[in-house]
C-alpha cells in the first residue's frame, strides 16, 4: 500500500538486484527486463514489482528521509528486552533467556510456554519474541491488500461460513472486468505492491480464466500477487505461476490427519501438503499455517502446525483463531481467545527467527481490536487489509462480524499506518544484506 519506499538499484548480478534505502542495501529478485543500476523501484516479497520515475521517489523519499530513522528508534526501543525480576519463575526465565540467544528449544521447552497462562509470564514470552523480532527483521512490516473474487465453494469445510454447506449464503463470483478494477484501485489508487487473489474453491473459474485474470493484472497494474483459491491442482499451479503469480496463500489448517479428516469432508491432509509442496519448488512464496482453537487440538498439535509451517519452508506464517460461523456444524463451539493465538505466534517466532514473517490475521482482529497491536509486539510482522469491493465484503462471511467488513480501503489505510507508525513499524519488505 501506500506505506512503502522506493529504493534505489546499486547493482545487478543475473535476476538479483542490490537496493539501497538511505544508505541500508537489500537484495530483491528481478524478473523486469527494463530495470538498470540507478533506476528507482518498488520491491516486496523479495521481488521487485515495480520502476517508478526519479522525480516521484525523490519526493516521496524527502518525505520519508527522517521518518526512516526515526521509525528504527522507536522500535528498537520498544523491543528492548528485559528479562523479569527475582520473582520470576526461574524455568520460564532459563527458558526465554535461551530462545532470546537464538538456541533451540527442545518439545517440552517449546510446550511450556505454549501451557503459560499466567500474565506476567506471557508478557515475559512476548517480549521475547519481539526482541527475536526486532533482531533479525528489523523495523520491516509488509502489508498486502486481499480482494476476495468468489465466495461460491464446492467443499463442505465443518468450520467455513461459505462452504457448500451454508444454503443461507448469498453467493457471489466477480466478473473478470470487476476483478480488474479493484485491482487497479488497490494498485494505483491506493499504493498496494502486493495483492492476494482469494476465493473459496470455485469451478465458476477455470484455470485459464484465473491465469488470464493475473496476465492482465501483471501488465495493468504490476505488484506481487499472491493466490488463494484452494486445490486447484498442479496444472493449475503451473498455469497460473507461468502468468505471473508468485505466491500462495494456503493453510493446511491441522497438521493432525485425524482433525483434519474431520473437519474436512472428502478432503485429505496429504493432498493439501502435496499443492504446497509443489508450489514451493515451482518458486511460489509459501504463506501457509493453521487454525488455532478447532475441536480435539490440543498443545501438541499446535506445536506440530508450528513445525510443518517451517518445514514447508513457509515465507509468512499464518494462524489464527477459529470463530464459529452460526450456519456450521461448528456453530456451537466457543472461538479461540486471543492471548492463545498470540502465544502462537511469539511461540512461532522463537521457533523461526530468521525464515518467516508472521501475519496478523484478520480473525485475530474480529476478537479484539488491540490485538494487531499485541500481536506485532509479540513477534508478528505483516498485516492484511482487505480491498474487496464493499459491496462483496459482507458474502464473503467465513466467520461472523469480521473486521474491517465495511471500512473502506482509505479508513484502513490510515489506522493501519498510524498504529504502524507508533511502533516503529517502515515497510521495507527486503532481505538485508
Ligand atoms: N479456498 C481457499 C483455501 O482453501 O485455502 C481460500 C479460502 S478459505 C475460506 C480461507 C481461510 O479461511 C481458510 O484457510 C480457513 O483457515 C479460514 N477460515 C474459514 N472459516 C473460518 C472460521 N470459522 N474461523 C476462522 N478462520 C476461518
Amino acid at each position: 500500500m501506500c506505506y512503502a519506499i522506493p529504493g534505489k538499484v546499486e547493482k545487478i548480478e543475473k535476476n538479483t538486484v542490490i537496493v539501497d534505502y538511505f544508505g541500508e542495501k537489500r537484495k530483491a529478485l528481478n524478473e523486469l527486463a527494463q530495470v538498470k543500476v540507478g533506476d528507482y523501484i518498488y520491491a516486496q516479497g523479495g521481488f521487485v514489482v515495480s520502476k517508478i520515475s526519479p522525480s516521484e521517489a525523490e519526493s516521496i523519499l524527502e518525505v520519508w528521509k527522517e521518518t526512516f530513522f526515526h521509525l528504527q528508534e522507536v522500535d528498537l526501543k520498544l523491543s528492548r528486552l528485559h528479562l523479569g525480576d527475582k520473582n520470576t519463575d526461574r524455568g520460564l526465565l532459563e527458558i526465554l533467556d535461551k530462545a532470546s540467544q537464538s538456541k533451540e528449544l527442545n518439545r517440552d521447552e517449546l510446550l511450556y510456554l505454549l501451557e503459560l497462562k499466567d500474565q506476567a509470564g506471557l508478557e515475559l514470552l512476548f517480549k521475547t519474541a519481539n526482541f527475536l523480532r526486532q533482531k533479525y527483521h528489523k523495523n520491516s512490516c509488509c502489508v498486502h491488500g486481499i480482494i476476495e473474487i468468489s465466495n461460491y465453494c464446492i467443499q463442505k469445510c465443518h468450520y467455513c461460513g461459505i462452504s457448500y454447506h451454508n444454503k443461507e449464503l448469498q453467493r457471489y463470483r466477480m466478473t473478470k472486468d470487476e476483478i480488474l478494477k479493484s485491482a487497479q484501485v488497490a494498485v494505483q489508487e491506493y499504493g498496494f505492491k502486493s495483492l492476494v487473489l482469494q476465493s473459496g474453491e470455485d469451478p465458476g473459474y477455470s484455470a485459464d480464466e484465473l491465469a488470464d485474470i493475473i496476465k492482465e493484472i501483471k501488465e495493468k497494474f504490476p505488484s506481487l500477487i499472491f493466490v488463494s483459491f484452494g486445490e486447484v491442482g498442479i496444472g493449475g499451479l503451473e498455469k497460473l505461476y507461468q502468468a505471473g503469480a508468485r505466491g500462495l496463500l494456503m493453510r493446511f489448517e491441522s497438521s493432525n490427519p485425524k482433525i483434519y479428516r474431520d473437519l474436512h469432508p472428502g478432503q485429505n491432509l496429504e493432498s493439501r501438503l502435496m499443492h504446497l509442496r509443489q508450489a514451493y519448488k515451482m518458486g511460489y512464496l509459501i504463506i501457509t499455517g493453521g487454525l488455532i482453537g478447532i475441536p480435539g487440538q490440543g498443545k501438541e498439535d499446535i506445536l506440530n502446525d508450528i513445525f510443518l509451517a517451517k518445514e514447508l519452508h513457509a515465507e509468512m506464517f499464518s494462524f489464527g483463531p477459529f470463530i464459529p460461523h452460526p450456519h456450521t456444524p461448528l456453530a456451537g463451539v466457543k472461538p479461540a481467545q486471543v492471548e492463545e493465538v498470540i502465544k502462537v505466534l511469539a511461540v512461532a517466532r522463537i521457533i523461526d527467527n530468521t525464515q518467516a514473517k508472521i501475519l496478523v490475521t484478520t480473525a485475530l482482529e474480529t476478537l479484539s481490536s488491540e490485538a494487531a497491536k499485541s500481536a506485532l509486539l509479540a513477534g508478528a510482522n505483516s498485516l492484511m487489509l482487505n480491498v474487496t469491493p464493499l459491496a462483496y465484503r459482507q458474502f464473503y462471511s467465513i466467520y461472523p462480524n469480521r473486521a474491517h467488513q465495511s471500512e473502506d480501503i482509505a479508513v484502513q489505510i490510515e489506522s493501519t499506518v498510524s498504529l504502524l507508525r507508533s511502533l516503529g513499524r517502515a515497510p521495507t519488505d527486503l532481505e538485508t544484506i
